[in-house]
């Protein structure tokens, strides 16, 4: 596998800047923050959650109130102009368009861009509100156009109430993108056929390795699809034409001259170089990294009365600390927090 994305370290002293950019010891500098706000889900995809998890209790989740004053935090003083909205099913929290809303009124300070990342079920439902309430963008998963494999990976999931979420989603105006784990002996079979609904449908689709986050050890590096091979089928059916990669997690191609088609491998060609994303759970954690072994807690100090200097304090030191990232633990390692507590 390879190391390309590996980050060099630099020397800036041991101590994180006390203002400026919100960056690490490799000059990563973070603008992107991601807010889980719960660990529930109407799902239960095999390579994200255990089969009967135990719910965090409510009173461990951060508050919109808390939620409000972190991203305040992060846009005013540490440089964060995007915030996606995650978790578990960030629609399965109470009133989330209330909190969009409560971001909403946060621009004038520098905050750009307000996105989510769904499964896009609850989007019947709430899609036209949270366009209100200013959600700018969502990403929607979706693994599989055929019923029998969707139900399979989602743990019972119907891959109908997807599509009428989508649908919501388009009606109510709101851009989006489609984000596709790819697993070895469960669907890669739908690589070509998810590729093309999503050209007929013309919208954005994203194909992801499977990473070593699940909760249920299933993860073996044979069960990656890598993104050589993911081109690879596609390329058999269509012609697929490589564009220069940018900063971002994803590599583009051109599917048959005007499709744009993503994949984020951060298993065989990780970006961890380039990473410019923080992670907050919704118990108030600081997770510089999809892949730390460790956390930071910004939820006591706040809970305690800390000054806005303190917790600015914990912030930077937290992603001061922030490992190289996938290519430094490349495989699977034992962690403490799985995708759906962590925020995916
Ligand atoms: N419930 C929402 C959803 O499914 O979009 C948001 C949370 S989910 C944890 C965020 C993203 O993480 C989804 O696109 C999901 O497919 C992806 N994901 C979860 N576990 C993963 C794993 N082990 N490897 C790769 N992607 C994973
Ligand atoms: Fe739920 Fe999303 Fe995890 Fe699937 S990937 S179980 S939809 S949080």
């Amino acid at each position: 596998m390879s190391n390309s994305g590996e980050p060099t370290i630099v020397s800036r002293g041991a101590f994180p800047p006390t203002a400026g950019p919100l960056v690490d010891r490799f000059d990563r500098s973070k603008h992107k923050l991601r807010l889980s706000l719960t660990d529930r889900c109407n799902f239960r995809c095999h390579y994200c959650m255990p089969e009967d998890p135990e719910w965090l209790p409510k009173e461990a989740l951060l508050s919109f109130e808390e939620l409000e004053r972190i991203a305040r935090l992060f846009i005013t003083r540490l440089g964060i102009d995007n915030i996606r909205l995650t978790g578990g099913e960030p629609l399965m929290r109470r009133g989330v368009a209330d909190l969009v809303a409560r971001l909403d009124a946060q621009r004038a300070e520098g905050l750009e861009r307000i996105s989510m990342t769904s499964n896009g079920v609850p989007l019947r439902k709430h899609a036209d509100d949270l366009v209100a309430a200013g959600l700018d963008d969502i990403n929607i998963s979706i693994d599989s156009i055929d019923p029998e494999r969707f139900r399979a990976m989602t743990g019972g999931g119907e891959l109908d109430a997807v599509l009428g979420g989508i649908r919501a989603a388009r009606d109510a105006g709101l851009a989006m993108k489609l984000n596709a784990v790819v697993i070895r002996g469960d669907n890669e079979e739908d690589i070509v056929p998810l590729t093309e609904w999503a050209m007929s449908e013309g919208v954005s689709l994203r194909f992801i390795e499977f990473m070593p986050l699940d909760a249920r050890g299933g993860w073996q590096p044979g069960r990656v699809v890598p993104e050589r091979e993911i081109i690879e089928r596609l390329a058999e059916r269509h012609h697929v034409e490589a564009l220069s990669r940018t900063r971002e997690p994803a590599t583009y191609y051109r599917v048959d001259g005007d499709y744009r088609l993503g994949v984020i491998s951060t298993v065989s060609n990780p970006f961890c170089s380039t990473c410019d994303r923080v992670r907050v759970t919704a118990t108030g954690e600081i997770y510089p990294c999809l892949f730390s072994p460790v956390n930071t807690d910004l939820k006591t100090p706040l809970r305690d009365g800390a000054s806005d200097d303190d917790l600015e304090h914990v912030v930077r030191g937290a992603v001061w600390r922030k490992g190289k990232g996938f290519v430094e633990s490349a495989g699977y390692v034992q962690r403490a927090i799985t995708m759906h507590g962590l925020g995916g």
